[in-house]
């Protein structure tokens, strides 16, 4: 475990986290001392697996299943985390899937789904742990701040992606989201901040890595010449939730080996 947990004591619960940056957050976060809530669509046995690698760690975790693109369901999966560990400290937004196609064959389901779970998902999950926040208030000792909501966004935030439109609207749409919140929750002492994840090796965009060409390809697009993992992301999002990372809110940090940097102009001067 973690020699310096930073949250102690700390109900977390983090979407999509039977696979992908969604685990590796609830690993790093239980390794700072969270108890996480692994909240998963379909998988049920990757979500205990996940459970288990917690628990095996010296960590406390329950799964739970929930649509974040339904409100009864979400509704739902808050009442049982409030029964099982009283309230909730920090929440991490990062469900999320891609339903790619030219722009000019997107079916309006496969728009709708790609909103209602990336973008829907993260206002209906927001929405109740604010809610929470604002009813408990700062808790002396465990954090200065109320509560802290995290905001899974990606590059695509400002990097637009031909065949790729209903994700990266949704992603352009967390922005102002995350933004737009943080301004209203700050005098309640909550934080809103977004993580903005380059390429990461998860089963999302496994066809971008999954052969050497394929790799090669991708790498022509991070300068740092590497792909990042999940556990990246983890380390980045139990740092923004401590109290070490206070005085940020309102913002997306991009973690990314450089795609931002847009590679394609460094020898086009
Ligand atoms: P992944 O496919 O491994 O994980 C996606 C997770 O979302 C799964 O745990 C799945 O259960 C969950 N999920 C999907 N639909 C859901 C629903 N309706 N309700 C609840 N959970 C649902 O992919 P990943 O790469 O780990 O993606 C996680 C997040 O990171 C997404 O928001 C994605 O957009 C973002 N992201 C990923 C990358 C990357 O390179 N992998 C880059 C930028 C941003």
């Amino acid at each position: 475990m973690n020699p310096t947990p930073t949250l102690t004591g700390q109900a977390a619960l983090v979407t999509g986290s039977d696979s992908g940056i969604g685990k590796g957050v609830a690993l790093e976060l239980a390794a700072a001392g969270a108890k996480v809530i692994i909240n998963y669509a379909h998988n049920h046995d990757a979500a205990d697996a996940t459970v288990a690698e917690i628990k095996a760690a010296g960590g406390e975790a329950i799964a739970i299943q929930a649509d974040v693109s339904h409100e009864e369901e979400v509704k739902a999966m808050f009442a049982q985390m409030f029964e099982t560990y009283g309230t909730i400290d920090i929440l991490v937004n990062n469900a999320g899937l891609q339903k790619d196609s030219k722009f000019v064959d997107m079916t309006l389901a496969d728009w709708n789904t790609v909103i209602s779970i990336n973008l829907t998902g993260q206002f209906l999950c927001s929405r109740e742990a604010a809610k929470e926040f604002i009813r408990r208030g700062v808790v002396q000792d465990r954090s200065r701040a109320a509560g802290k909501i995290i905001c899974m966004s990606s590059v695509h935030e400002v990097i637009p992606w031909a065949g790729h439109v209903n994700y990266a609207a949704s992603k352009g749409g967390i922005s102002m989201f995350m933004k737009s919140i943080a301004q209203e929750l700050a005098p309640h002492k909550i934080r809103v901040v977004g993580i903005g994840p380059g390429a990461i090796q998860t089963p999302i965009n496994k066809a971008a890595w999954d052969t050497p060409e394929a790799l090669e390809k991708l790498l022509t697009l991070i300068p740092y010449n590497r792909i990042g993992k999940p556990n990246d992301i983890g380390k980045l999002a139990a740092w923004l939730a401590s109290d070490q990372a206070d005085y940020i809110t309102g913002t997306t940090i991009f973690m990314d080996g450089g795609m931002t940097l847009y590679p394609g102009f460094a020898d086009n001067g």
